[in-house]
């Protein structure tokens, strides 16, 4: 089983004066498990030196070329990633990708030496509709790619309407899906038993408790509460 990760989302927040944040977050000491803050591409090369992990939030497919705006795997490793978030439900909408697209993403993220955060989660309308396992279980055959391993590869599942809501699944719901997910990993690669699977969507310090103690639950990945210390630090200590 791979080490707990708390895994902070920063999304499209974040000037250069906000780094100060991370520098009071390596001051707390002590916490036994990963943590990884995934930056804006504009902040990334300005974390060296911290005792924590710094990922992308997104990379192209492509290993570099006439992509205008586009960052590839490669520079954000060249930069000082270790991990990059690929198929976030606000990539999947914001800009139109795919399953497939994630899963090129993911392969391209695993060449360039990163590790994929691969998210996956139902729309509310999928959940009251009862198919959110049947999404789940297109979202893990589209988006993560066949040279996925416990190393380079951590499965992020994020109920879209969870996100940014305040609203957060029960923990029957989530262990339901967790386990789903451990199941199909397990079907799948032969090291499936051991690729962290995360929670994201409205983990705060009151819920991260009761969420991390769900069976096959390995970590957090945390937008809005990631981006303060004093709402992290709480959440990597539930974790720990
Ligand atoms: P919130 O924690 O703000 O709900 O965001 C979750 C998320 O999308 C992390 O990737």
């Amino acid at each position: 089983m791979r080490r707990k990760l708390a895994a902070g989302n920063w999304k499209m927040n974040g000037l250069r004066a906000d780094l100060a944040a991370l520098d009071t977050l390596a001051e707390q000491r002590g916490f036994d498990v990963d943590v990884l803050i995934c930056l804006p591409a504009t902040l990334i090369g300005s974390c060296a030196g911290l005792p924590f992990a710094i990922g992308g939030q997104d990379c192209h497919s492509a290993t570099h070329g006439a992509h205008t705006g586009d960052i590839s795997a490669a520079m954000l490793a060249d930069i000082g990633a270790t991990h990059v978030i690929t198929g976030h439900s606000e990539r999947r909408s914001d800009h139109h990708e795919t399953d497939a697209m994630v899963a090129a993403k993911s392969r391209a993220a695993h060449e360039a030496g990163l590790t994929a955060i691969i998210c996956i989660g139902e729309t509310l309308v999928q959940r009251a509709d009862g198919s959110t396992l049947a999404v789940i279980d297109a979202q893990l055959a589209g988006s993560v790619p066949d040279c996925a391993t416990a190393d380079n590869t951590v499965i992020a599942y994020e109920p879209i309407w969870a996100i940014g809501t305040g609203k957060v699944p029960t923990t029957e719901q989530i262990a339901e899906v967790h386990a789903h997910i451990r199941a199909r990993l397990a079907a799948r690669f032969a090291d499936g038993a051991d690729f962290g699977i995360l929670y994201g969507g409205s983990v705060k310090a009151e819920n991260a408790a009761a969420i991390f103690a769900v069976p096959h639950v390995t970590g957090a990945l945390v937008g809005g509460a990631s981006l303060k210390p004093a709402d992290f630090t709480p959440i990597i200590a539930a974790l720990a």
